[in-house]
């Protein structure tokens, strides 16, 4: 991608401003000027309005990249994760602030802004959304899903007497 492009392209990457369909609900990052679920109906035209992605999410899946790619020598291992916001679109980005064995499949994270990376002794400096936890990796609460202590109550099951 061009430096030119980018640029151009960056405030719509730095607000995850998508596009939804009024007549569906569908959310679409990055925006889109008519709905392919409803395009067939011709209901999508000029239903679309803007859309602004909240960015919070949870990982669908993800690799840990040990081979970096041009300019991302100094951050190995690295996690690039596809995140699935609450609103229904799909992205990919670098998972950050947390070590890369404890990310996991459905780890809650929110897109922060950050340095992507730094093209050369120019010093060109490319942003972007990054993700990171928005959940403790580790701690002493109980996992998720575990069932409720129960009362430590005697069961009621004394017989009344007849009043
Ligand atoms: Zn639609």
């Amino acid at each position: 991608m061009s430096i030119a492009r980018f640029w151009r392209e960056t405030p719509r990457r730095y607000n995850l401003g998508g596009s939804k369909c009024t007549n569906c609900s569908t959310v679409y990052f990055p925006p889109r000027a008519v709905c392919p679920e409803c395009t067939h109906h011709r209901q999508s035209i000029e239903k679309m309005v803007p859309f602004q992605l909240s960015g919070d999410g949870e990982v669908l899946s993800f690799t840990v990249v040990h081979d970096p790619a041009q300019g991302f020598e100094m951050q190995v291992p690295y996690v690039v994760a596809l995140v699935e916001t609450v609103e229904g679109p799909i992205l990919t980005g670098q998972v950050v602030d947390v070590d890369p064995p404890e990310v996991r499949i459905g780890l809650q994270v929110h897109a922060t802004f950050r340095k992507l990376r730094e093209e050369g002794k120019a010093g060109v400096i490319h942003y972007g959304y990054k993700f990171a936890p928005t959940e403790e990796p580790s701690g002493p609460s109980p996992p998720r899903g575990s069932p409720a202590p129960i009362p430590a109550e005697p069961p009621s099951a004394q017989p009344r007497a007849p009043a």
